[in-house]
C-alpha cells in the first residue's frame, strides 16, 4: 500500500545484509519484493475493520439456540519474534435480536489474524467484538493454536501448543451451556487438543 513497498524492500535488505547474506545474489535478487508482498498481505488486517466485515450480513432474526461454528482455520504472526502461529477457532454464541451469516465469523476471524498478535489478545478482540455488535445473551470464543517460534528455536517445546478461551454473558454464568459448547468442539478429530 501507498509507498510502503519499496521502504519495506530496503528494509528486507538492510536485513538480508545484517544475516551475512549477499542480497544481490541470484537466489535472493527477488526475495525483498517477495518479502514485501508476503508481509503486506500477512497484516492486511490492519487495513480491513468490523464494519466491513460484519455489518452487512447483520440480520435481525428470533432464534434462541447457540449458533456454533467451530474449526475456523487461522494463521497468524507472534509479535514477539514476527514468526507464525496457526491453528483453529471455535466460536459459540446466543443470540438475542441480532445474528450474523456464518460465513462472516471465519472472515473476522482472519481480519485479526493478519496482525502482529499474542494469542490471548486475539482470543479477546474476537469475543469483545461479537459481544459489542451482536449483543448476544452470551459468547464464547477458544483459540488453540501451535506456535513456530516455540518449535523452530527449539525452546519449550511441550509448551509449543496453547489453548485460550473467553467466555462472555451465558457462557461464564452458565456451567450447562459452557459443557454443551464444549462437548460440541470436541466431537470432532481435533487437530491440537
Ligand atoms: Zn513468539
Amino acid at each position: 500500500m501507498g509507498g510502503e513497498g519499496p521502504t519495506m524492500e530496503r528494509l528486507i535488505r538492510d536485513l538480508l545484509k545484517e544475516m551475512g547474506e549477499d542480497p544481490a545474489r541470484e537466489g535472493l535478487e527477488k526475495t525483498p519484493t517477495r518479502v514485501a508482498k508476503a508481509w503486506e498481505y500477512l497484516t492486511s488486517g490492519y487495513r480491513q475493520n468490523v464494519h466491513d466485515v460484519l455489518n452487512e450480513a447483520l440480520l435481525t432474526e428470533e432464534y434462541d439456540e447457540m449458533v456454533v461454528v467451530k474449526d475456523i482455520d487461522f494463521y497468524s504472526i507472534c509479535e514477539h519474534h514476527l514468526l507464525p502461529f496457526f491453528g483453529k477457532c471455535h466460536i459459540a454464541y446466543m443470540p438475542s435480536r441480532k445474528i450474523v451469516g456464518l460465513t462472516k465469523l471465519p472472515r473476522l476471524v482472519e481480519m485479526f489474524a493478519r496482525r502482529l498478535q499474542v494469542h490471548e489478545r486475539f482470543t479477546t478482540q474476537v469475543s469483545h467484538t461479537l459481544e459489542a455488535v451482536l449483543q448476544p445473551r452470551g459468547v464464547t470464543v477458544v483459540v488453540e493454536a501451535l506456535y513456530m517460534c516455540m518449535l523452530m528455536r527449539g525452546v519449550e517445546k511441550q509448551n509449543s501448543k496453547a489453548v485460550t478461551s473467553a467466555m462472555l454473558g451465558a457462557f461464564r454464568e452458565n456451567a450447562e451451556t459452557r459443557a454443551e459448547f464444549m462437548e460440541l468442539i470436541r466431537a470432532r478429530g481435533g487437530l491440537l487438543i
